[in-house]
């Protein structure tokens, strides 16, 4: 087994400097980043990682030269030899961190798959298509791999290179006091690399947005709000992880005649006074266009809300329709002929009970 010492190629006295430059030179030539796919490099690059673990930190190489388990750095029945390609950081990280420093070799954080997110994409409808069900596309744009750069966020010819602040560990450690705090490393946020020339297509997001294109079949009877799921149409998810689904949420355009309420339909049917207080069959558009009679009762006052059943919308879920409700309006001439005129007078001398008499009560 080689020692840290010859794993990064220095003296057993060479200074901090010379290990920190070795160290470097070395993290940069076998970094993962530089060498996609090739396990020997990211096994001699945890190796790399692993030594100036060690070396790296006065104390610990101070231990190690002592002849402790300084390179084994795990504390008393821990590991026996140090091969950090046994350390799997996705298990241990936390613990590791939190006790020696938190140094972890850079974008190796096991991948974990993530379901992609959902997307919403609305789509307005007119109340007929509404009412009836259309078929449609729908247009939304979701995150896909850069096309230039392949996804790694840098410009082509070019590649991320290891972090100068966290020399590539994705970590700062903080001591404090026996224990270390470690936090992500703010320039490379945690990914050990940077990019010093972003690609030009995604500016180094290694992102692009891509418009697709999907059908709908909005069923009859949505309203606004509406959100009807297409499954595993949202974003892409990560690490191998399902896609989110796309919600499409439908915004219904008011009906100049017709508006909900609720389940039902509501639909304003203008009377006369005479055929409000005689009581009156009138006919009463339907939504399909058509039209059918309601018996409007006498006495029936402004606003009164008459039933008339299956002649609504249809209904979303199960069969069937809504009901419509005929909104009873006491039309009010703005213009009379004579005839009227004279006929409403008569009416007026007519003794009848004063509407406004309880106002006062
Ligand atoms: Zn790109
Ligand atoms: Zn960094």
């Amino acid at each position: 087994m080689k020692t840290p010492y010859e794993i990064l190629g220095v003296k057993k006295t060479a200074s901090q400097d010379e290990i920190k430059k070795a160290y470097r030179k070395l993290a940069r030539e076998y970094h993962p980043d530089r060498n996609p796919g090739d396990a020997a490099a990211e096994e001699r690059f945890k190796e790399i990682q692993g030594a100036y673990d060690t070396l790296g930190d006065e104390e610990k190489r101070k231990a190690y030269d002592a002849g402790g388990n300084g390179f084994a750095g795990f504390g008393p029945g821990g590991f026996s030899g140090f091969n950090p390609a046994d350390v799997n950081l996705g298990d241990f990280g936390d613990l590791l961190g939190g006790i020696f420093g938190g140094r972890r070799a850079p974008t190796q954080p096991r991948a974990r798959p993530e379901r992609g997110a959902d997307l919403e994409v609305p789509i307005k409808l007119s109340f007929e298509d509404a009412l009836h069900g259309i078929e449609t596309k729908v247009a939304v744009e979701v995150d896909a791999t850069c096309r230039t750069c392949h996804g790694s966020g840098a410009e082509p010819g070019t590649s991320p290179t290891l972090c100068p602040v966290c020399n590539g560990r994705g970590v700062l450690a903080e001591s404090q006091g026996l224990f270390a705090i470690s936090q992500p490393c703010p320039r490379c946020r945690g990914n050990g690399t940077v990019i010093e020339t972003p690609c030009h297509s995604c500016h180094g997001s290694g992102v692009e947005r891509r418009t697709r294109r999907y059908t709908v079949k909005i069923p009859a009877g949505v309203k606004t709000g509406t959100r009807i799921r297409l499954k595993g149409k949202g974003a892409p998810g990560e690490a191998g992880g399902p896609p989110g689904d796309l919600y499409v949420v439908t915004e219904v355009e008011p009906s100049k005649r017709f508006h909900r309420r609720g389940q039902d339909l509501v639909v304003d049917v203008p009377v006369t006074y005479p055929e409000a207080a005689l009581g009156a069959t009138v006919e009463v558009p339907t939504p399909e266009g058509g039209r059918v009679s309601l018996k409007v009762p006498a006495g029936a006052h402004d606003g009164k809300l008459l039933r008339i059943r299956g002649q609504g919308a249809p209904k979303l879920k199960g069969g069937g329709k809504s009901d419509l409700l005929a909104r009873v309006k006491v039309a009010v001439p703005s213009k009379l002929t004579k005839k009227e005129r004279e006929a409403l007078e008569e009416l007026q001398k007519t003794p009848h009970a004063d509407p406004r008499e309880e106002l006062f009560d």
